[in-house]
């Protein structure tokens, strides 16, 4: 639409036509740039080009499109096409994610913590982004998106003292062999484990998120939960049914994301 507006401004007489499937002004101030861009005399067809092909003589390009608002078949003759193309994150976004541990939406930009409650923070503690590496995005809402990571961030740098997640993973050394299992799988790298040494696996304890994979995944049962001990939650399962338990559902949820996903349900 902008840049209709601009060939309009410097070349009145140009025709232009926009062929879309759908379009959605959502900003503030789009809906007029969008009307403007009509009132200026841009066409707006709504269907996708089939095919475009070259006249041998002219070298004009034919379009044949469907318009499914007239319902028919049309062509038209054009100097020029330009293909407005999808945003794409780059390919070594997926390298910078996996050295900072940062999840990745199934369209491989960065996935916030959570889209209301931590919509600039990435989950792994520490870090926040802005701008198109979420999700493609205007100039307006990429500097909101700065300002608010930049607040984000100066409250950490301004700390004295750092409040961390009091949930992380405890080893237990008469049971853990050194094995290797819990630092391979752990999303965060947060532990060590000398195999060759037999030393056990040691948790860095200010690089552990709580997300608990290691302890599910120990076959020796050696490492616990911090405040979510098999008795600890054995313990709550038998107060919350000492009453009415047949009235009663227990459901076994992540800590984390259940309260967020409940939230957007
Ligand atoms: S998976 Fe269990 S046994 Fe193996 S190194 Fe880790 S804590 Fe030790
Ligand atoms: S709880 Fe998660 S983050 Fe912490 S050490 Fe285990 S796997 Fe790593």
């Amino acid at each position: 639409m902008k840049d209709s507006l601009l060939i309009k401004e410097h070349h009145p007489d140009a025709e232009i036509y926009v062929f879309y499937i759908d379009i959605r002004a959502f900003g503030k101030g789009f809906e007029d740039l969008f009307r403007r861009s009509k009132e200026e005399g841009v066409n707006y067809i709504r269907g996708l080009p089939g095919e475009i092909t070259e006249d041998p003589t002219i070298k004009n390009l034919r379009i044949r499109v469907e318009n499914t608002t007239a319902a028919r078949v049309e062509e038209y003759e054009l100097d020029m096409v330009i293909l407005a193309l999808g945003l794409e994150p780059t390919d070594d976004l997926k390298q910078l994610a996996n050295m900072l541990n940062i999840s990745q939406t199934s369209d491989g930009f960065v996935m916030e913590a959570h889209p209301k409650l931590r919509p600039v923070d990435a989950p792994t503690p520490g870090i926040f982004f802005a701008g198109s590496v979420e999700a493609p995005k205007d100039i307006k809402d990429s500097v909101t998106q700065a300002g608010a990571a930049v607040a984000r961030s100066s409250i950490i740098l301004n700390s004295q003292t750092l409040k961390m997640e009091a949930l992380k993973a405890v080893v237990d050394f008469d049971k853990c062999t050194s094995c290797g299992v819990c630092a391979k799988v752990c999303p965060y790298g947060a532990i060590k484990v000398d195999i060759k040494a037999k030393t056990g696996a040691h948790v860095v304890a200010a690089a552990c998120a709580g997300c608990g994979t290691c302890a599910a995944e120990c076959r020796f049962d050696a490492i616990t939960m911090q405040h979510f001990s098999d008795a600890q939650l054995l313990a709550q399962i038998d107060a919350a049914l000492e009453k009415e338990p047949e009235k009663k559902i227990i459901s076994f949820l992540c800590n984390w994301c259940s309260y967020a996903r409940g939230d957007l349900a």
